[in-house]
């Protein structure tokens, strides 16, 4: 399955904000955009992270961020956008809520993960089960009433045995909820836009791909 394996603090300074990709390195002065504030390459030192605004160049760059901040390649992203299309509501809203329900997003938000990129790496090497089924497959949909939770056989594995103490500093969105002790969460509702902390606007995206 391709994958983006080139340092990911460059796609935070390409998009000139956090995209927070890396857990708690992103919450410390380490962070690269704090560190070198301006685009990587060699013009980034003198232009900071100033780009052409071109209305074009503002559609595509907040399509960018998206595929970045969910770690989603452009052709599955594509199709996501096209099933956003074809469904009742508004496109940029549905968008959204299908990259929320993705697996590894929700593994992540239910504080099993301290990142994506961490939790799509738990998720397919067999961690977890949805409705006691061994699923691992990061891009999987998960559904109002679906129960996530780390496999018994991962229980004992030394990463979530460490877990337990981090998962009480971690909150989970209102449209989760999580059995700190049992290691599993359930799908209260599909999350809408205002449950969707990510900074987005899906409108420019919309934009992007009905030119
Ligand atoms: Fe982005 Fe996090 Fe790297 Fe900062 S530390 S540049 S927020 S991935």
């Amino acid at each position: 399955m391709a994958r983006y394996t080139d340092p990911v603090c460059r796609l935070c300074r390409a998009e000139g904000q956090k995209l927070f990709l890396k857990g708690e390195r992103c919450l410390t002065p380490k962070c690269a955009v704090e560190r070198r504030p301006y685009v990587p390459g060699m013009h980034g030192p003198k232009g900071g992270f100033k780009r052409k605004v071109s209305d074009y160049n503002r559609q595509l760059r907040e399509k960018q961020k998206a595929r970045r901040i969910y770690g989603v390649m452009e052709r599955q992203f594509r199709r996501y956008f096209s099933t956003a299309s074809r469904a009742k509501g508004l496109t940029g809203a549905t968008l959204l809520t299908l990259l929320e329900s993705r697996l590894d997003n929700v593994v992540y938000r239910l504080g099993f993960a301290d990142s994506r990129a961490q939790a799509r790496q738990l998720v397919r090497h067999g961690h977890f089960a949805v409705n006691n089924q061994k699923t691992d497959i990061p891009s999987f949909l998960v559904k109002p009433g679906d129960v996530v939770a780390v496999r018994d056989s991962s229980r004992n594995n030394v990463y979530f045995k460490g877990l337990g103490e981090y998962l009480h500093d971690r909150s989970t969105p209102a449209w989760l909820s999580r059995d700190t002790a049992g290691m599993s969460g359930r799908v209260i509702e599909l999350p809408g836009r205002l449950d969707i902390d990510a900074q987005l606007n899906e409108q420019l995206i919309v934009e992007f791909y009905s030119r």
